[in-house]
Parts: structure tokens; sequence; C-alpha cells
């Protein structure tokens, strides 16, 4: 078991995992608000933490992820209203395809996936206990944390209180002893469809509370690693953890681990920016393999620029990789290999820095590429899994169901002339390494040779 130290956003500074209950690292990953598809740029959070879960149970500590869905928030309520659809209802199609958008990653599913709506329970008796211990006040209906109470608002972030805003805007400031306060609960508003029953009357939580209330509930506090995107830092996590600190007289993570976003040109990708590009829509594109490659190249703390180059980079990588495999026998490798495996599993124990870690894994594909005989793929194969791409050791047993499930959807829209979606779909079976070929006996599929 390798010791693995982590970025903690608090400190600034490196800090030693240190799992609190024998070998058990809780890691909660903000999940997405569902009011629309999630682009990649969401996904990169959920390929990190997945990851990072698949790297510290190979180290034998025993990772347990928690991905929460809010699904309780404005944005849900803005988004269903001009649409003119009840609001639980597209949370609920929009939860549908996060799913199913997520699953196309192969990575498997978080160990728990909260949702706000399923536990309002544990979200107001949290708020009781800080209204119980004057971090928060009652307001005409709505509840509000006393930011002011707290001394150590502010350190995660490393903000000065008087610069700070929330980002209310002028909803409830005249209800507000301090502009600083921020809302544990609202009041159901006349546009709003959904509401929960409260000591404080009918109405819904606010976003920071879900998370402070879930994360708790299904981890326990202290919980080990606390993540997310870095545009989380301000005011959801400084909220996040003021609240479980207020609440509990306890720190709600150990460590904060934060994301870098992903880059178009020089802006982050998001919503509120108009330059997103659909997940499931680069999927179709590019495969999963060639995009986990993609995230995995950038340390997951700096920007990561989101471009056509890199993508295509990303799946000569990967080609080269099955390339390499078709050419390696199943057992393990040489001794002599061994420096580059552990360079790649020590580059991961080290902030988790996925960059040095492909250059290691580049090394060992160099050096068993130039052995004279074939050699054993056990280190590669120890790695790959790691990455969530042991897949690309699949040998020539014939397609994998999925590939021939593309080719069947390939076939079908050359059949009703659908070309534009026949060759998107011919992409997606390149990124995954067939293609069709016209046999004697019809059309079959290929592996991508060397
Ligand atoms: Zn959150």
């Amino acid at each position: 078991m390798r010791k693995v130290r982590l970025h903690d956003t608090l400190t600034g500074e490196l800090t030693e995992l240190r799992p609190g209950d024998g070998r058990k690292v809780g890691i909660y990953a903000c999940g997405p608000t569902v009011y629309g598809r999630i682009h990649v740029g969401n996904a990169r959070p959920y390929v990190v933490f997945s990851l990072l879960a698949r790297f510290l149970a190979h180290e034998g500590y025993e990772p347990v992820l928690v991905a929460n869905i809010t699904d309780i928030n404005d944005k849900i309520y803005d988004a269903a209203r001009p649409a003119g659809r009840p609001s639980g209802e597209l949370a609920a199609e929009m939860t549908d395809h996060y799913i199913a958008d997520t699953d196309r990653l192969e990575l498997g599913r978080p160990d728990h996936e909260p949702r706000a709506t399923l536990m309002v329970g544990e979200i107001v008796e949290l708020i009781a206990e800080l209204i119980e211990r004057d971090h928060a006040y009652v307001a005409d209906g709505d509840v509000y944390f006393r930011v002011r109470s707290l001394p150590e608002y502010g350190a995660l972030s490393h903000r000065d209180v008087d610069q700070m805003d929330q980002g209310e805007g002028i909803e409830g400031a005249e209800r507000k002893e301090d502009p600083l306060d921020f809302a544990l609960w609202k009041a159901q508003k006349p546009m709003e469809d959904t509401a929960w029953d409260s000591p404080w009357g009918r109405g819904r939580p606010g976003w920071h509370i879900e998370c402070s209330a879930m994360a708790e509930a299904v981890l326990g506090a202290p919980l080990e690693i606390h993540g997310g995107g870095n545009d989380l830092i301000f005011p959801h996590h400084e909220n996040e953890a003021a609240q479980t600190l207020a609440a509990r007289g306890k720190p709600l993570a150990q460590i904060w681990m934060h994301n870098g976003m992903l880059q178009m040109g020089a802006e982050k990708m998001a919503k509120s920016v108009g330059n997103i590009r659909p997940l499931a829509e680069v999927l179709d594109e590019v495969g999963r393999d060639a995009l986990i490659w993609f995230f995995c190249e950038g340390h997951y703390r700096q920007p990561l620029a989101f471009t056509p180059e890199r993508l295509k980079d990303a799946e000569r990588r990967i080609a080269r990789i099955r390339d390499t495999g078709r050419r390696l026998v199943p057992g393990a490798s040489p001794e002599a290999l061994a420096a580059h495996r552990d360079a790649f599993f020590d580059a991961l124990a080290d902030d988790y820095n996925t960059p040095r870690a492909l250059a290691a894994l580049a090394e060992w594909i160099n050096e068993a590429n130039r052995a004279g005989s074939p050699i054993g793929d056990g280190h590669l194969r120890e790695m790959l899994s790691v990455l969530g791409l042991d897949n690309l050791l699949e040998r020539d047993e014939g397609p994998p169901a999925e590939v021939v499930e593309l080719a069947e959807r390939r076939a079908a829209a050359r059949t009703n002339r659908d070309f534009a979606a026949a060759d998107r779909l011919r992409d997606e079976l390149r990124a995954r390494g067939w293609e069709v070929r016209d046999g004697p006996a019809g059309p079959e599929l290929v592996p991508i040779g060397p």
C-alpha cells in the first residue's frame, strides 16, 4: 500500500491520505444538477474521481465513492417553467439521461448516488441543528446561515469575508440579517411546483445544505476526500464546510480535492458561457477509450484544453496500445520492465499525477515493442485496469457486443440513407479499434491492424 498524497485546497499543501476507519476512504464528489444533458466538462470530475477510487482500491484502500444528484435546485425550476413542464418530471428525465450518458464511460457507477429529493428529512434535521446552535435563523419561512457566527468562514476559499458575494442576488435580501448570509431553506414561491414540509413551513432546501446532509448521511463526517470542480470552491464548498463545522463541531472533510475546468479556447466550458459539447455527442465521435485517455493526459488540478487535435492524439495513443497488446501474450511481464510499472503507480500516489503515469506507461510500451519475442502483458494490464482501459487488451475472440451493436446501427443508418449518422458510427467503431469491411460473406467486422 503506497502512501498517497493529495493537494488539499484548504491548506494549499500536499496532504497524506489517512483513512479514519481502517482502510475505508470516503470520497464525496459533487455531482450534476439535473436540468439538462451533461456536457463533456461535467464528465471530468466523474472520470477523475471514478479512476481515483480504482487507484486507491489497487493500493489496498477501500474507497467508497459518493456522487450526488442535485434534483432540487433553482436551475431546474428555471428550465422547466418556459418548457411548460413539471420540474420533477424534467429532473427525473435528466437524471435518467445523466445515468445513461455516464454509463457509456463504462467506469461503473459510484457506490452511492444520493438524490436530494430522497433526503429531505436529513436536510431538515441538519438545518434544525444549525438554528439550535444559533448559526442559522428563520425569516418569513426562509432559513439563513449566519455567516459571521463562524470565525472559520472563508478559510477554504481563502477569501476575505468582506469581499464575498453569495451569488443570491436580491433574492431574500430584505430578510437577511447580513447580505453575506446564504439560504438553507426557501419558502415555496408561487412559481415553484414542488415543496416539502418543514418546521418553518412548506419549501425546499438550498443547494449547499443538500450536499452537507447527503455527504454526512452516507459517509459520516469527517469523510476523507471531498471533491468537485474548482468552480465549486466558492460559494458551494465554502458553505458546505461551514454548515457541517457549525452544526457538528467537526470538519466535513480531511482533504478538499478540486479539478480544473475543461477549456474551450480561452474560456471554461460551461452552459452559462454557451460553449458546451454534450458528453453523448463526444462519445459518439471518439468513443470512451480515447476520451478517458484525453482526460488522463491532463493533471486533474490544471485546466485542460478541449481540442480536436488532442482528441485525435488520444485516439492514436489508444490504437498504439491495442497494437502492442496484440503482440503480447497473457501472463507475467519481465521483471526488467517493472520499474516503469512502479513509476506509473508512484506518479498516481503523488497527487494523482496522471500525465506522469501515462509517460511511464508509454515507456513500458516502447520497451515491450523493442523486445525480440512476445512478452507477458501482466504489467500493462495492471496499469490499464486502474485507468479503466484494460479492455484495450481484449484479444481477437471476435468483436465485443457493443461493437456489434454499433455496426448494426450503422448498417441500419445506411439502409435509411442517413449517411451522416452512418459516418459518425463508422468513426465510433474506429475509435474502438474496429472497422467494417466487405468480405466474401458480406460486411464483416475486423480489428484495425498495426
Ligand atoms: Zn455539492
